[in-house]
Parts: structure tokens; C-alpha cells; sequence
């Protein structure tokens, strides 16, 4: 889907929009100037990276609106509807699949101003909060409270709660307190036409299908997200860390299966394999070598001490060495280091960096890893670690870093996603845990979904007649 040459009558109708939108927003907050439409023609999507080296952008919108609460992103998508006008969500741009990228034009409705939590719930335990929110100021606004959302991606400081929910999002510590899907309690979004729908507040509900979970994870294509009533902790008593070296990937997620099987609940579980341990940790400036599997638990003190000693138990039993709790201390004073350093290396021509993030059940998990790995090898070095563990299976998360001739460095990458994607699809992998699905993994939708791809479409279809609302995106 490519953005066409504006039309006399679409200049026409974007002039009615603008004059339209600044009664709303006030004409402070919507701009069709080049120096802030540029910001928008791109996101952390590797592949818009690799084109503004070579000084090429994806389509700019033609317009930008910062709306600052649910009724000004009605009032925007009610004019954006009325005239045609495709209207692309913006979080904070960190997603890496090009789902904020407006392939169409239209307008680029960016979310930043909605940007505070306005209640706390202290007997529910439950947070509602705007969806522009920034992830980081966010938990620390919610720890000064003595609380915390326990939702830590790599990309806290840079992304949004709205972008989160779009996308489906993982922290690091999703094996204690779940994705973000599991935190949502209920939501509030605006749909294509304008109408905005509020979901109930309640723990559980039987009336009827969730339609709550059906937006969560639709990446602004069916509706958007304006703000959300989030599951939230009180602050942990304690945190222990525990470092394994293992001989092999297969010996340590046996051990890290069973784990699971015993119905403890570490908050992290990231375990390396050898290329990952010798590569991410000497990174972080931890000499390490083998399989490296960092555990920690958190919470009450009693509970993680009584966690910790059971999961001792199994790793010894399958052949781990403790390392004690230094590399894991480390590894989370160092957390957030790695991702942000991954853009000085695209920043040089010919290189190349992505992330691959898939899954499976634990009976599928190291075959899916191999064929994956054989696939992506011929392109260059690939690492992998495991960082989001389940009772029934687990989540591998691949980094490709490759050089070639700047001139093929873009052909080199569509090579190798489809590589991966189609090993993926062969190895029955779910193609994304958690970045989502944007432009770059749309060609595998239909083999993802299968049959359901059609009823996702003809929702879509219902909901968005117009198709206003991020065209292009998911493979619709
Ligand atoms: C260095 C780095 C590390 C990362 N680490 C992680 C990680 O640990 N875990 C993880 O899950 N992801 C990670 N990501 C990916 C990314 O941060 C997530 O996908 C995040 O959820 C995107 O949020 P955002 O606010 O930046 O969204 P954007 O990039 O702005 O948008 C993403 C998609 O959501 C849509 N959207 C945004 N806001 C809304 C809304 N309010 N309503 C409806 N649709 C909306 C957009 O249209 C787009 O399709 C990482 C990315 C980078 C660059």
C-alpha cells in the first residue's frame, strides 16, 4: 500500500480537517508543517532505519494532532471519518514492526498529551491510567505511591501504555505478573466513527465474548486506546537472584521446565544460549560462558526464599553450577543497557541489527529454536535467549547482527525476516510474542491466523468501513 500524489480535492479536504481539528484542539496542537511531519515517517522498525542512511523515508502523514484526553481523539477520528482520512495511532514510536508508520498519509494522531494516571484503586489494587503515558515515569510515578505496574520492557523509557496494549507487550518480569494483556483490566478506546466504548471494571465477567482482549493486540487498526485500568503491586519486600551455568540450551530448559511445572512464580527467567552468554554479557561487562540462566524471585520475603530453595533444588539436580547472585545482580543493574546500544551499530552503513521474537509450547520449543536458527545463520551472527516463560511453553528471542554491501543491506534484511518468518510458519511458531505484527510481519498473517484471518477482516470491515484507521497494517 503506497501513499499516492495528493489531489487538488484531497488538499481541499485536508484543509477542511485542519481548520476543523484546531476548534478542537486549539491550532497549537495540529500541524501540517514538514519539520514535524518528517518525525513521523519513521519508528524503532529497523527497516526505516536502514532507509534514512541512505537518506529515504517511509511516507510522511500529512498532518500531526496531539489530542489531550478521550473526547478531542472522538471529535479527531469523527472528522477524520466524515471526510476519509486515514488517521495513524502514535504511542511513542519504539515499536519495531513500522505499526505507527502512516503508509497512507492522512493523519498521524499522536498520543503524548494523554499522559497521567488519574486514579488509584488501593483496595482493588488497580491503576487507571492515559494511554501516552511514558512506561518509565509511569512505574516511578506508581512507586512513589508504593506501588508497581511489574511491566519493565527493555524500551521503558521509550515507549507508552497505549503502545504497549496496541502490541501486546512483555517485561522483563512477565513470568510473575504476566503480559500486558493480563494486566488489562478494563480499557477505554475510541472506535473508527468517533464512538468511544468504555469496558466494565471487574475482576472477571461471563457476559459474553471479551471484547476488550479483541482491541488489546489490533495495533490501532479497530480502535484507540485512550486509557486503560491496570492490575498494579505493592512494592517487593525482597529480590533474590540466582545465576546457573548450564553445559546446554536443552539441559537448562529442561530445568527451567520443570520449574514451571512446580507452580513457582520466579519474575525473571532469562536464560542465554552460548552465542547470547559469551556476546550480550561480556556487553554488559560480565565475563560468562556456557548456557546462562539468570532467576530471580520477588515479593514477600518468606515466599521468595521458600521459591528460591525449590528452584535450587531443581537446577543442581539438572546439572546446573550456581554462579551465586552476581551475574543476575548485574545483569539488572545493566538491564536497559544493551537495547539503546544496538542503535550505534546501525548507524554505520552495511550494517544490519534486528530482534525476532516467537514462540511455542515446551514439547515444540528447542526444535523451533534450531530451525530458526539454521534459517537466520546464513545471514549473519545470531544470538538467542529465552525470557518469557509459561507452564506450557516459553518465548525465544533472536538478535541478528550482519554486514554487507550498504547498497544490499535492505534487500539483505527482507531476505532474512522472510528466511526466519517462513522457518516460523514450517516449525508451527507463533511469529510474534510480543513486538507485534506492524508492515514487517503482515505477508504471514493469513498463515499465522489461517481461517480466522477473514473473520479478523470482516470485523475490521464492520467496525472500519472507511478504513480509516491505520490502513495497511496486520496484512488488512
Ligand atoms: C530498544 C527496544 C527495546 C524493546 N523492548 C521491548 C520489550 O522488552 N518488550 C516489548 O513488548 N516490546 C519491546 N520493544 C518494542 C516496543 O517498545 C513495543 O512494541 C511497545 O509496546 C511499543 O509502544 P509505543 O508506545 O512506542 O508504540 P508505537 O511504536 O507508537 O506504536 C506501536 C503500534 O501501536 C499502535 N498504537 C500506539 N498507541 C496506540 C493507542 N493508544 N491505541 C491504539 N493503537 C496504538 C500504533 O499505531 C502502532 O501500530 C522494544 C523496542 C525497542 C526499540
Amino acid at each position: 500500500m503506497k501513499k499516492e500524489k495528493t489531489t487538488a480535492a484531497q488538499k481541499g479536504k485536508l484543509k477542511k480537517a485542519l481548520a476543523q481539528i484546531a476548534d478542537v484542539l486549539g491550532s497549537e496542537h495540529v500541524s501540517m508543517e514538514s519539520t514535524d511531519l518528517i518525525n513521523y515517517t519513521r519508528c524503532l522498525y529497523s527497516r526505516s532505519q536502514l532507509l534514512m542512511r541512505k537518506c529515504e523515508t517511509y511516507p510522511p502523514p500529512d498532518m500531526v494532532a496531539w489530542p489531550e484526553n478521550t473526547e478531542q481523539v472522538s471529535a479527531v477520528l469523527k472528522i477524520a471519518n466524515a471526510l476519509n482520512i486515514p488517521v495513524t495511532p502514535y504511542g511513542a514510536g519504539s515499536g519495531v514492526c513500522g505499526g505507527a508508520i502512516p503508509l497512507t498519509g492522512g493523519i498521524t494522531l499522536d498520543l503524548k498529551r494523554l499522559n497521567k494516571i488519574k486514579s488509584i484503586d488501593e483496595k482493588s489494587l488497580l491503576v487507571t491510567v492515559q494511554a501516552g503515558m511514558i512506561g518509565e515515569v509511569f512505574e516511578r510515578e506508581l512507586n512513589s505511591a508504593g506501588y508497581s505496574l511489574g511491566h519493565f520492557p527493555s524500551s521503558i523509557y521509550t515507549s507508552s501504555v497505549g503502545g504497549w496494549l496496541a502490541a501486546r507487550s512483555a517485561g522483563q518480569l512477565s513470568t510473575k505478573y504476566g503480559k500486558i494483556e493480563d494486566m488489562a483490566v478494563a480499557i477505554q478506546a475510541v472506535l473508527p466513527d468517533g464512538s468511544i466504548i468504555t469496558t466494565k471494571t471487574t475482576p472477571r465477567s461471563s457476559s459474553g465474548p471479551d471484547l476488550k482482549q479483541m482491541i488489546i493486540g489490533s495495533e490501532g487498526t479497530l480502535a484507540v486506546i485512550t486509557e486503560a485500568v491496570l492490575k498494579i503491586h505493592r512494592l517487593p519486600e525482597k529480590r533474590i537472584f540466582q545465576g546457573w551455568k548450564f553445559k546446554s540450551v536443552p539441559d537448562a530448559l529442561k530445568a527451567i521446565r520443570l520449574v514451571m511445572r512446580t507452580d513457582v512464580l520466579p519474575a525473571v527467567v532469562r536464560l542465554y544460549d552460548e552465542i547470547d552468554t559469551a556476546l550480550t554479557m561480556t556487553a554488559l561487562g560480565y565475563e560468562a560462558s556456557g548456557s546462562l540462566l539468570i532467576i530471580a524471585f520477588e515479593g514477600a520475603t518468606g515466599m521468595t526464599e521458600l521459591e528460591a530453595s525449590v528452584v535450587e533444588r531443581i537446577c543442581i539436580d539438572e546439572g546446573g553450577e550456581s554462579l551465586g547472585p552476581e551475574a543476575g545482580e548485574h545483569w539488572w543493574k545493566h538491564r536497559y543497557d544493551i537495547s539503546y546500544n544496538q542503535s550505534k551499530i546501525l548507524a554505520n552503513d552495511g550494517m544490519l541489527l534486528d530482534t525476532i521474537e516467537v514462540a511455542t509450547v515446551w514439547s515444540n520449543l528447542f526444535n523451533l529454536y534450531e530451525s530458526m536458527r539454521k534459517a537466520l545463520e546464513p545471514f549473519g551472527t545470531v544470538l538467542a535467549h529465552f525470557s518469557h516463560v509459561y507452564r506450557e511453553g516459553g518465548s525465544i528471542y533472536y538478535t541478528i547482527i550482519a554486514n554487507d554491501d550498504e547498497k544490499k543491506v535492505v534487500k539483505h534484511y527482507d531476505e532474512m525476516w522472510k528466511a526466519a518468518m517462513d522457518a516460523c510458519i514450517a516449525a508451527d511458531g507463533a511469529i510474534s510474542h510480543h513486538h507485534g505484527i506492524g508492515i514487517l510481519k503482515a505477508p504471514w498473517m493469513k498463515d499465522e491466523l489461517g481461517a480466522l484471518f477473514d473473520v479478523y477482516k470482516k470485523i475490521k470491515n464492520n467496525l472500519d468501513p472507511n478504513n480509516i484507521l491505520n490502513p495497511g497494517k496486520l496484512g488488512l
